[in-house]
């Protein structure tokens, strides 16, 4: 796991977290609160139940004690017997009737006082007392006459309010000092009629009742031990609401009081004002928050109040919320710790990863550092998205930018290839863990330089990382443009060669078929130009030739190509032609520049030529044909007495003529054994041994003589003989060699030429492996020499055929490496083993012309791992060039011309004498 996966998971938890603590916390605060709300809810619905039953037990209880008085009074009421004594009494005044009503009223008031009231009172139908039996008081304070106007009126028993009054006992009369106290008061006034006429009333018996005997206790009663729980009884009158009942909380107060509820707030007061009954939740008269039930007295205008404090009743919540939010901060604080710890555990743990993978990145990259320092290679590390990491100094030479500014660019951004390029490169890293690619890489002033990568995945650590080894190939490529150049152009005129001209010629005819017009190919040859050399020397016909070089250019427009196309032949390419006249004139403007005097030293020389003329598509639209139609005509020129111009014309076949003959002849050879095989050897520079040879065919005409091969190879090529002419060569050169082997020339190896059609022969490879097969001949000893040539172009087969010899232990070698080349870009893909330089490059050694590129080639080989082998040695001063050039292996004339194989043998055997001496 990388830092970065560490980090964001680390992250992501931290997030997921944070989230897990807040749900649970709101969690946790909806349920505490929940519980909280809902066991409150009971609490106090609970408390007003309990409000509610009590005041409708106390209501009932109360009546019933009313109902009681009243049905006793009434009884008392309606005896004749004490009718007819109050009557008497009230007529008479007598003792008689006085005493009979004591003794009726005594029962009424119980033994002792046992109904609890203080006394009972007869009075008149003005409300005066007549008599009044049990505790005394002071009648004359007494004022009934209110009282016996409504019972009056109503004729009904009347409740008076609870009063306070002086009474005292009639023991109490007598004997005590302080015979008044106050005492609570209620009575009972119930009208007395007439015996007869009973609608009549003649007066009232008023009860005196004392309230504290039973019905303030009752009132007062409260079923369980509350400290702020009380009840109260009130009456209503009109719209009056006035308190019987002493209260709990005011000690001392006096019962009758009206109340007046206080604006604003809810008070049992105004429910009863109201006439209304049922559970409140207001204030009471402390103006403290209370629950309160209020219940009518049945058939009265006495109403109970029950209340308790709302404190008292949720007394428990509070101390229950208190527990409730202590519990949930615990647990949210518990809980938070542990995640809290958790998390920095995680931490912990990703600190110590993190340093863990920065100490094993830093020892790798330090390890990667010395590895890589003194590289000549650009080598760059990468993370996996392509980000450069680390660079080595040559890196940082080669873009001119410090690391610090390089770890801000992608690997893909330091290179050419576009957005394109950039994801085929990552298509074939992640299919083949791998890939290589030519580009080019930017500077830091935006130049480019051409370098070949190869990049590949390495493990740093827990880490993938890319590894690009970028090498600039500059100097190669600088190299293979000199070749190139070189290639393709005549050292000593500095014109296109051969090769340049054919294809240009072969582009220029396809141009012409594409637009329909016409080119033309013109062929010039010097006139006697072999004698100038022959007498003025080399030295002058080289400068003779530069020197028409010239004049023919200056001659030609800028388009036209001018090449030399052999030692004093030019040949000239006109395209866009519209006028054939044209060409007629420019032919004659060349023979007329030509002809002019030139002065070589002192020396005034005249030089004319010939040419020759082609059309295409008029006569040809085939390279070869027109090159040969050109040279034909030319000939027809040098025929028609020189220094003139010729077009081509079909009957111009005298030299096809010619070729025809040789070509023939060139058939019969083969069966009538006219080649032979000569040897050049092959010396290691260090040791001047000869470690191989060359072989090389002649032709042994029967009347032109020795024909050198290159007089009928071309022909051979062009006809198809030289594969033929090829294997009968490599089987003489085989079965020669196993014949110096045998000799004691153990080592000795020989190479043989292959030409380029020959290399293209699908049955190349059977024919050559049958040949070591017959003559049994061990591989490694043979060397097959390919020359640069057409058959490059195509790399791939190329590669394979080469392949197929290397694999058997064949070596190859390139022949006149320098001279033809064109794919110099794909060297390193083909499976070579010898570069063999030409020899129109060792002839420059020591001469005026650049020599320099002798060197270039022995440092390509030697990038490439290959060997070095010049060709065409002649003189000492080469080969003292050479040796100091560190070229490994030599051949040419220098050492000996290619010889019969018997003549080699001695040659063999003295050098071998030589040194052993
Ligand atoms: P090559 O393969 O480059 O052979 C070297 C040529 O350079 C030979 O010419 C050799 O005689 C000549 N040479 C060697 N040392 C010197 C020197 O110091 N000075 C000079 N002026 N020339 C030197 P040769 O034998 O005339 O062969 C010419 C070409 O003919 C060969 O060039 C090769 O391309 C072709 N050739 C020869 N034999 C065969 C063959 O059996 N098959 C094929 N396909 N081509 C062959
Ligand atoms: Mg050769
Ligand atoms: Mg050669």
């Amino acid at each position: 796991m990388t830092i970065e996966t560490t980090n964001k998971k680390l992250s992501s938890s931290k997030k997921f977290l944070l989230i897990c603590f807040l749900l649970f916390t709101t969690l946790i605060s909806i349920f505490g609160f929940g519980f909280y709300y809902y066991q409150k809810q009971t609490v106090i619905e609970a408390a007003k139940t309990n409000l509610s039953n009590l005041a409708d037990l106390k209501a009932h209880q109360i009546g019933h004690w009313r109902h009681e008085r009243i049905s006793r009074a009434h009884l008392l009421s309606t005896n004749k017997l004490f009718l007819h004594s109050v009557q008497h009494y009230i007529e008479h005044q007598d003792n008689t009737s006085r005493e009979n009503i004591i003794q009726a009223l005594l029962p009424a008031l119980g033994q002792n006082n046992l109904n609890g009231d203080h006394g009972v009172l007869i009075t008149d139908h003005l409300g005066q007392t007549l008599l009044h039996v049990g505790e005394s008081a002071d009648w004359s304070r007494r004022s009934d006459k209110q009282k016996i106007a409504i019972i009056r009126q109503n004729g009904k028993p009347l409740f008076s309010k609870i009063y306070l009054d002086q009474i005292t006992s009639e023991s109490c009369q007598r004997n005590c000092d302080a015979p008044f106290k106050p005492h609570l008061h209620m009575d009972l006034t119930v009208p007395l009629y007439d015996n007869n006429k009973l609608t009549t009333m003649m007066g009232s018996i008023i009860f005196i009742i004392d309230p504290n005997t039973f019905l303030l206790p009752l009132v007062g009663l409260w079923p369980t031990s509350s400290i702020s729980a009380e009840s109260v009884l009130v009456r209503k009158i009109d719209d009056k609401v006035i308190r019987l009942t002493p209260l709990r909380h005011n000690n001392g107060e006096e019962p009758l009081v009206t109340i007046k509820p206080p604006k604003g707030i809810d008070t049992p007061g105004k429910h009863i004002k109201d006439g209304e009954c049922g559970v409140i939740d207001g204030y009471d008269y402390r103006q403290k928050k209370v629950f309160a039930a209020i219940q009518k007295v049945p058939d009265s205008p006495w109403y109970i109040v029950t209340k308790i404090d709302q404190s008292e009743v949720l007394s428990f919540m509070t101390k229950l919320g208190a527990i409730i939010f202590a519990s949930a901060i615990s647990i949210v604080i518990a809980v938070g710790m542990i995640m809290w710890l958790w998390w920095r555990r995680q931490q912990a743990i990703s600190r110590a990863l993190h340093y863990e993978q920065e100490l094993q990145n830093r020892t790798i990259l330090s390890r990667f550092d010395n590895l890589t320092r003194h590289s000549n290679d650009i080598i760059v590390l990468c993370s996996e998205e392509g980000d450069i990491i680390d660079a080595n100094q040559r890196a940082l030479e080669a873009y001119g930018q410090p690391l610090e500014t390089l770890r801000t660019h992608k690997l893909c951004s330091m290179c050419d290839i576009g957005d394109n390029g950039c994801n085929l490169l990552w298509q074939q890293l992640s299919a083949n863990g791998e890939t290589k690619f030519d580009s080019h890489q930017f500077r830091r002033d935006g130049s480019t330089f051409p370098v070949e990568i190869n990049a590949t995945w390495i493990k740093v650590g827990e880490r993938k990382l890319l590894q690009a080894i970028i090498r600039d190939v500059s100097e190669r490529k600088e190299a293979a443009q000199q070749l190139l150049h070189q290639a393709q152009h005549d050292p000593l005129t500095g014109l296109p060669n051969r090769t340049l001209i054919t294809d240009r010629l072969h582009q220029a005819i396809g141009k012409c078929k594409r637009h329909d017009n016409q080119l033309a190919l013109l062929f010039l040859d010097l006139d006697r130009f072999k004698n100038i050399n022959d007498t003025l020397g080399h030295a002058a016909g080289d400068q003779l030739l530069v020197n028409i070089a010239q004049r023919i250019k200056k001659s030609l427009r800028e388009v036209d190509t001018v090449a030399r196309f052999g030692g004093d032949e030019f040949m000239i390419l006109v395209e866009d032609i519209t006028n054939i006249a044209d060409i007629a004139t420019l032919a004659l403007k060349l023979i007329d520049a030509i002809e002019q005097p030139i002065f070589l030293g002192q020396q005034e020389i005249y030089v004319t030529t010939s040419t020759g003329i082609t059309v295409a598509p008029d006569d040809s639209d085939n390279t070869e044909e027109l090159i040969r139609f050109v040279e034909t005509a030319m000939y027809r020129a040098k025929e028609r007495g020189r220094n003139n111009y010729q077009f081509y014309t079909s009957d111009m076949n005298a030299h096809t003529h010619e070729h025809l003959k040789l070509e023939t002849s060139l058939r019969k050879a083969l069966a009538n054994k006219e080649f032979v095989v000569h040897y050049q050897p092959q010396v290691e520079l260090s040791s001047g041994k000869i470690i191989g040879s060359e072989a090389l065919v002649r032709w042994q005409h029967p009347e032109r003589g020795l024909v050198p091969p290159n007089d009928f190879i071309p022909l051979a090529e062009e006809t198809g003989l030289i594969t033929e002419i090829g294997l009968w060569v490599l089987e003489q050169a085989c079965r020669q060699n196993l014949e110096w082997q045998a000799a004691g020339f153990n080592d000795l190896s020989v190479a043989v030429n292959l030409s380029a059609r020959q290399f293209l022969d699908k049955n190349l490879q059977r024919d050559v492996f049958d040949i070591l097969q017959r003559t049994n001949f061990n591989p490694k000893n043979l060397e097959l020499e390919i020359t640069e040539s057409l058959s490059m172009f195509d790399v791939n087969t190329s590669i394979s055929i080469m392949d197929s010899f290397t694999n058997k232990g064949i070596s190859i070698s390139i022949d006149d490496f320098g001279s033809g080349y064109s794919s110099l870009s794909h060297l390193h893909l083909f499976p070579i083993d010898k570069l063999k330089i030409d020899r129109s490059f060792i002839n420059l050694i020591g001469s005026n012309n650049n020599d320099s590129l002798i060197p270039t080639i022995i440092a390509l080989a030697e990038q490439l791992n290959l060997r070095v082998i010049a060709e065409g040695v002649e003189t000492a001063d080469q080969l003292e060039k050479l040796r100091q050039l560190k070229c490994q292996m030599v051949q040419g004339y220098y050492f000996s011309k290619p010889l019969p194989a018997n003549e080699f043998s001695a040659l063999l055997h003295q050098t071998a004498k030589d040194l052993t001496n």
